[in-house]
């Protein structure tokens, strides 16, 4: 008999093992989020986690928000509500959304908790075991978690500079097709990919659009940066050209607050009545509360004034990571990303960033690697460096000391060079505190 397995408190973690579903298997803790438990400490710079820096948000026009729910809808903000979310949100809702071409109905709005919720109700209705979702190489680390807990199986499609590559979509079509597997939707992040940092080109959209029509795949349009360039808008969301075939995601996680954890899904109205089914299920309504607290800020604060003095802080931060990484880094490959919060950097040959990662962290540095973004766990040679919640002199604090991990790394790989790939620290502890970063 093995011994079993045990948590950080050296509680048996197996006596109910045989009872869970298979879908739990997909529900596993890598190692990097004990590491990011770590990471997590103060004296650490953390290039890793996608956190807004909700401190730029002034704090007293949310407090004026919150005051107002309370004093002039207390009752209804503390009761249950709507399965499908406030209708006076919803309005507010396609206002925003008009922002990026589209224009759509109220009812077929869902308001959720967040945007990953979202992404959660539309894999559980479409999602049955061994069923093909289609999404850039690499994707949302969260997205391949939800992906990976409904059984689908991922299949990567390859990104450049100017986003999901067209002849790369179909011709992975065309291979999943010719081996028997079912398509069911393409999970794509147009603007300011996570974590890739580019953005789907303007005349690309409509041939990603036609591809998928001809072949009867659903599309999947994640949006939260969308509304942070730094400097031209975005072109029209891929929803703006097909009311039909896209299920577009939003949220405020970026753009206001994530705290509040409000996102929403704007559905074909083919698939609404599913969705709000299937959101009610789950937790019965999104909190009023929360809702009507948007729903004031939009009304009262000037949230976009708000979203541009974000994009400037954000874009302070990526100017001062680029510069940092042209100082003390210049062997690595990036993309400067016009907008969003995400910088991806290439390793020289032979470096492997998850092996690394314990280093950085003993340096005091995290980022997040590669290998987090791909559902094969391929992706070493990549790491994501985030802008968004360091100050610009913790990014270039950071990114020293991640130029001393990487060229200590390159040292050791000379020293032995031709006696094989450098491997990962000892095992980190099995710790499973809640990963801030991993996002
Ligand atoms: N999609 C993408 C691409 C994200 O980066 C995130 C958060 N980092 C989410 C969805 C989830 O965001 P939220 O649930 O806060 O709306």
């Amino acid at each position: 008999m093995s011994e079993p397995s045990r948590d950080a408190r050296g509680v048996n973690l197996d006596p109910w093992l045989s009872h869970y579903a298979d879908r739990a298997s997909g529900l596993s803790a890598s190692e990097v989020r004990a590491l990011f438990a770590v990471a997590s400490r103060p004296e650490v710079v953390s290039l890793a986690g996608g956190m807004p820096y909700v401190s730029a948000l002034p704090r007293e026009l949310v407090t004026g928000a919150l005051d107002r729910v309370m004093r002039d809808q207390g009752p209804t903000a503390l009761q249950y509500g709507s399965g499908q979310g406030v209708p006076a949100l919803r309005e507010q809702i396609l206002g925003i959304m008009a922002l990026e071409g589209i224009s759509g109905s109220v009812d077929d709005i869902v308001v959720t908790t967040g945007s990953q919720q979202a992404l959660d109700l539309v894999t559980k209705l479409f999602i049955d075991p061994g069923d093909v979702i289609l999404a850039e190489a690499p994707s949302y680390v969260g997205a391949i978690g939800v992906f990976r807990s409904y059984q689908a199986s991922v299949v990567h499609i390859t990104m450049d500079e100017f986003g999901l590559v067209p002849e790369a979509l179909e011709a992975a079509i065309t291979s999943c097709h010719a081996s028997g597997k079912r398509i069911k939707f393409l999970y794509t992040i147009p603007n300011f990919h996570n974590p890739g940092g580019v953005t789907l080109s303007a005349d690309r959209r409509p041939l990603i659009l036609e591809i998928c029509r001809r072949h009867n795949v659903l599309v999947l349009e994640d949006n939260p940066y969308g509304l942070l360039s730094f400097d031209e808008p975005v072109p029209p969301a891929l929803r703006a050209l097909d009311d039909e075939g896209v299920i577009y995601l939003g949220s405020f996680s970026k753009t206001f607050a994530p705290g509040f954890r409000v996102g929403w899904v704007l559905a074909p109205h083919a698939i609404r009545e599913k969705l709000v089914l299937a959101a009610e299920a789950a937790i019965l309504c999104p909190s009023a509360f929360s809702q009507l607290a948007i729903h004031e800020y939009l009304n009262e604060a000037d949230w976009m004034g708000q979203i541009a003095s974000f994009r400037d802080v954000y874009r302070e931060r990526r100017d001062t990571m680029i510069r940092a990484l042209e100082d003390h880094l210049p062997e690595l490959t990036w993309n400067v990303p016009n907008g969003g919060f995400y910088v991806w950097a290439g390793l020289p040959p032979g470096l492997d960033s998850k092996a690394m990662l314990p280093r950085a962290v003993t340096e005091l540095v995290a980022y997040t690697p590669g290998t987090a973004f791909f559902a094969d766990g391929t992706g070493q040679s990549n790491m994501r460096l985030s802008f968004c919640y360091p100050t610009p002199e913790n990014i270039q604090l950071g990114i020293r000391r991640l130029a001393t991990v990487i060229h200590g790394e390159r040292d050791l790989l000379d020293t032995f060079a031709g006696t094989g790939p450098l491997q990962a620290s000892p095992s980190s502890p099995n710790v499973t505190a809640p990963p801030p970063d991993l996002n």
